[in-house]
């Protein structure tokens, strides 16, 4: 039997994303002419009333999905995730503080060793291919903030939990996972995202920040990454990356009509529960993070061997399946199950998946 070959080719790449094909279409529709204005998306000034409509609705689309309180600001920066490893302590810290940060992968590391440039870093606990016990973390009492990484796309461990700190404000890159479920906002003094992973499309990043930890920066910072002075102008410092926001607006509204972050929630967990039973079956391939730890969006698995692990990923890549290769630092085989990549697709994956371990195990 011939491996399931779709019509169109999935990507389970980790960034950028899949997205879905209304989404696309939708783009495509805007890049011509915008709500039939006889103008792109790209064409509209940005200090306009058009491209403003795109960004108030975009807030409003996303500040009704999360329930943010009106406490919180929403900024749409640019730079990625891995600007805001620097500009989170450059917008947070006075001179002289330190910070904190829970250590649980690559992505939680690279964010440590950015801010260790800047000021004293505390580890508050460390963990591999876990989530530490909220009762191990020890959080100075002077930390102006304390660092989680809720999904370590590079290893597949997530928070499954958030937790409550009652002094020092959470600060989370929440790059892979936000938006994937519902969250309670109020725990958390600041949380980041890029958007090309669950979002849309590159050179977006999302900042939601309490209020009052906003007029604390260091005057280095240049104004349109300053979270201070993008808060008090609106967005519109300088040019925003407007076509990312048109896109992240999009998705948003697809998001709402799909009934939301619980129904979304549900969907992932579905997509997640099935390729790891996909993995356990058979005993060909494993998954190296205890269940309680793995992740929902970005799924790390192995093979016997490096050489299996080849063979499987040209193999997916022969079957429209693509974009399969573990992270350069870990390794295996990675599948992201972001908002936009449907269950049929991680249907055709599992169905690969068995297809390949008959052929391959026990020679
Ligand atoms: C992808 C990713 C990043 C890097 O994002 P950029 O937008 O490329 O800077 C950082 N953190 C996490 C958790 C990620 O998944």
């Amino acid at each position: 039997m011939p491996f399931f070959k779709p019509q169109r080719s999935l990507s389970f790449a980790t960034g950028a994303g899949s997205l879905p094909a209304e989404v696309l279409a939708e783009i495509r529709e805007g890049l011509v002419s915008w709500r039939g204005s006889g103008l792109s998306v790209l064409e509209l000034p940005f200090t306009g009333a058009k491209f403003q409509t795109i960004l108030a609705e975009a807030e409003q689309d996303l500040r009704d999905l999360l329930d943010i309180p009106a406490s919180y600001r929403v900024l749409f920066l640019q730079g990625g995730a891995f600007a805001q490893f620097r500009l989170v302590p450059l917008n947070l810290l006075r001179a002289g503080e330190s910070a904190s940060y829970v250590e649980t992968g690559y992505w939680s590391a690279r964010a440590m060793a950015e801010a260790r440039a800047l000021c004293p870093v505390v580890v508050a606990a460390r963990a591999r291919k876990a989530v530490p016990p909220f009762a191990e973390w020890r959080i100075p009492p002077d930390a102006a903030y304390c660092h989680i990484t809720t999904n370590e796309t590079a290893e597949g461990v997530q928070f499954h939990e958030i937790p409550v700190l009652s002094r020092t404000p959470l600060v989370a890159d929440m790059t892979a996972d936000l938006l994937t479920g519902p969250l309670d906002i109020r725990r958390f003094g600041l949380i980041y995202a890029s958007a090309q992973k669950n979002l849309g499309a590159a050179g977006l990043t999302l900042v939601i920040v309490r209020e009052d930890l906003l007029g604390r920066g260091q005057d280095v910072v240049p104004a349109p990454l300053d979270y201070t002075r993008q808060a008090r102008a609106g967005n519109r410092i300088n040019t925003p990356p407007t076509f990312a926001i048109y896109v992240a607006g999009l998705m948003l509204k697809w998001l709402k009509r799909q009934g939301g972050l619980n129904v979304i929630a549900e969907r992932n967990r579905r997509k997640a529960a099935k390729l790891y039973a996909a993995i356990e079956t058979g005993g060909f391939y494993h998954c190296p993070v205890p269940p309680p730890h793995r992740s929902s969006v970005t799924v790390c698995f192995h093979l016997p061997d490096a050489v299996q692990e080849a063979a499987f990923l040209e193999a997916a890549a022969q079957a429209g399946l693509l974009n399969l290769q573990g992270h350069p630092a870990v390794g295996g085989i990675r599948a992201a199950l972001y908002n936009g990549v449907t269950e049929a697709a991680v249907d055709a994956l599992v169905a690969f998946m068995a297809e390949f371990a008959a052929k391959h195990a026990h020679r």
